[in-house]
């Protein structure tokens, strides 16, 4: 028997959260905004984050303005259902951060959840440092009930940001990193050096 089972959560109210929006625009700051709310509504509040963002070497949640809070860290989406089964009380909020990182199946995990009565709420990274759809939000984005889309200060301009450019490293799909290795960036300083790094490339 689950946890679900054993402890069932309220038949109605389950919703989808969706924060997105590109590296440093804020979403962790909100995730930890919400979830700090929900606390002192004395609601049951579970965060988790994938086990690769190992940026800090902690299991802790950190905002690039150094706010933490600890996390549960999982492998793979399956994880999550297997870490609320294990909990005695079913959280009445469940919280992911980083949730781009996860397979397309955390799209089913969050709607089994919701269906269940929980608030889940899930921050994520909209695009990649190329500029695609990043893995599951923009599934995310379409099942959710509320979408709040961020956005940084562009490092060039000054203006809103909506892009993740990668200063440094290679060029595979998912490299963790912060200001060392990405820098926020608007739409026509993001499609200039994109442009610059694919000539550079081709040379
Ligand atoms: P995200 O989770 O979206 O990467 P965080 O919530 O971790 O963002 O960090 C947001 C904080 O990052 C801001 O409050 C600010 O202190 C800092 N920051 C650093 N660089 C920038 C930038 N280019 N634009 C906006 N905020 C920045
Ligand atoms: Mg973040």
């Amino acid at each position: 028997m689950t946890a679900h089972e054993r402890h069932p959560p309220h038949p109605v109210g389950g919703t989808i959260e969706v924060i997105t929006g590109p590296m440093f625009s804020g979403k962790t700051e909100e995730l930890l905004r919400r979830m700090r709310r929900a606390t002192l509504a004395k609601q049951a509040v579970c965060l988790i984050k994938p086990a690769r963002d190992d940026r800090h070497g902690t299991t802790d949640v950190v905002s690039h303005d150094l706010r933490r809070q600890p996390a549960i860290a999982v492998e793979r989406s399956e994880d999550i259902e297997r870490h609320l089964d294990s909990l005695d009380r079913i959280p009445d909020v469940v919280v992911v951060d980083e949730v781009q990182f996860f397979d397309l199946e955390v799209v089913d995990v969050c709607n089994r959840l919701a269906d269940a009565g929980i608030r889940v709420i899930v921050a994520g990274l909209d695009l990649d440092y190329l500029g695609r759809p990043f893995g599951p939000l923009p599934l995310l984005l379409a099942h959710a009930e509320y979408v709040t889309k961020l956005h940084a200060i562009c490092s060039r301009t000054g203006r809103p940001a909506h892009f993740s450019h990668r200063i440094e490293g290679g060029d595979d799909h998912v490299q963790i990193g912060g200001s060392e290795s990405y820098e926020a960036l608007s739409r026509e300083p993001y499609n200039d050096v994109v442009v610059r790094e694919h000539h550079r490339d081709e040379a």
